[in-house]
């Protein structure tokens, strides 16, 4: 459920008030699809014209991808229901993934995560259910899609509902140890170990299979293949509760690398790239006015792609108003801000006064994360 791959992502719309995007591999996956439901209905009604063939692989595979949506549509709906904010769902090689913010309590993610293989078993019974039907019908085409369909529900519920981080099931697990524990990174850490634990496993079986079976080739790959992407996720659910880890009950202050010095308003945003943005590889800058800071300029506004720096426009042209910017006191929990981070290219620090302490942005973090990783300043980063 959240292993989204990177890559270019295509927006078809809103269901159900949420972006659905699918990505170029989607593509792939379901001209591959049609092509083996095909092959396949062409051997076995093989009286019949390779033209009903081809419809029926085409609703085949019109029926498994609207599974695999209805599946994360039920992450999207409960998670909503649960508080979550859902930001998308996305349609993939390997199926879906919806993208929501972390749930609050172990009950909420466990909801939000059961719901998906619940909506597949759910679908299992409806499918069987049209086959009884079109096979006492003697509708023999509809009963074959319908009952492949249901097998195929029953082995995309039963998958996910395997307890091993990326999966499902790793989150079901997840919760329950969260709940049992009351130690949340504990519970990720233990669902990682289990999703690399099967990962690896599934890896081995595929190389055995390759090496032994006769004509094994096809289904070793394949087993290889997902448990690499079940180990990768796994890896970085892992990467994950290190960091919660390493930055459990440390105040969002220690995040703070390098301090920027603050310019004026009227500071041209060429002397802003030039002699702060290139010189002190700081990602923000605060803007003063009459002592006062009243924005910060980030990196991201006057350089790289998208972005000119025309000599014309000043700090006070391009900043963003404090006030716009998500800003936590400096005292607040590391983890928190980390949070905001995930939505925001920077969180702005404040003292009990509400004055300036700095800027966090993600870089930082990233650095503050390896001195720690490289001082051993925390437990044992999970590695496998
Ligand atoms: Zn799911």
């Amino acid at each position: 459920m959240t292993m989204l791959p990177s890559g270019h992502r295509i927006r078809l719309g809103r269901i159900f008030g949420i972006p659905l995007e699918i990505t170029a591999s989607w593509v792939l996956l379901s001209m591959l699809a049609v092509w083996s439901f095909w092959a396949r209905y062409a051997t076995v009604f093989h009286h019949r014209t390779d033209g009903i063939a081809i419809v029926m692989a085409v609703v085949a595979t019109v029926l498994l991808t609207g599974s695999i949506l209805v599946h994360e549509l039920a992450h999207g709906l409960v998670g909503r229901w649960r508080g979550l904010r859902v930001s998308a769902i996305t349609l993939y090689f390997f199926g879906g993934a919806t993208t929501a913010s972390d749930p609050a309590t172990p009950v909420d993610e466990l909801l939000f995560t059961a719901s998906g293989p619940v909506v597949n078993l759910v679908l299992v019974l409806v499918f069987w259910g049209i086959t009884g039907l079109a096979d006492h019908g003697h509708a023999v085409a509809i009963a074959q899609v319908t009952g492949e369909e249901a097998w195929l529900n029953l082995l995309l519920g039963l998958f996910n509902l395997v307890p091993a981080a990326p999966l499902d099931g790793g989150h079901v697990l997840e919760s329950v140890v969260w709940r049992v524990t009351k130690d949340r990174a504990r519970a990720v850490n233990v669902a990682a170990r289990a999703g690399a634990g099967v990962g690896g496993a599934l890896i081995g079986v595929g190389v055995l299979e390759l090496l032994f079976v006769r004509g094994g080739l096809f289904d070793g790959l394949w087993l290889g293949l997902i448990g690499y992407v079940l180990l990768e996720g796994a890896r970085s659910a892992g990467a994950r509760a290190w960091v919660e880890t390493a930055l459990r009950g440390q105040q969002a202050r220690v995040l703070l690398t390098d301090h920027a010095q603050p310019v004026t308003k009227d500071t041209s945003v060429r002397w802003l790239v030039y002699a702060e943005f290139l010189r002190h590889h700081v990602d923000a800058v605060p803007v003063e006015d009459d002592g006062r800071t009243v924005g910060i300029v980030l990196a991201g506004d006057v350089m790289g792609p998208g972005a000119t720096a025309d000599s014309e426009r000043t700090a006070g042209d391009v900043m963003h108003p404090l006030g716009q910017l998500p800003t936590e006191p400096a005292t607040a929990d590391a983890i928190e801000v980390l949070r905001l981070l995930a939505d925001h290219p920077v969180v702005v620090l404040v003292d009990e006064t509400g004055r300036l302490v700095g800027a966090v942005s993600q870089r930082q973090v990233g650095l503050v994360l390896d001195r720690l990783r490289a001082l051993g300043a925390s437990p044992a980063p999970f590695t496998r």
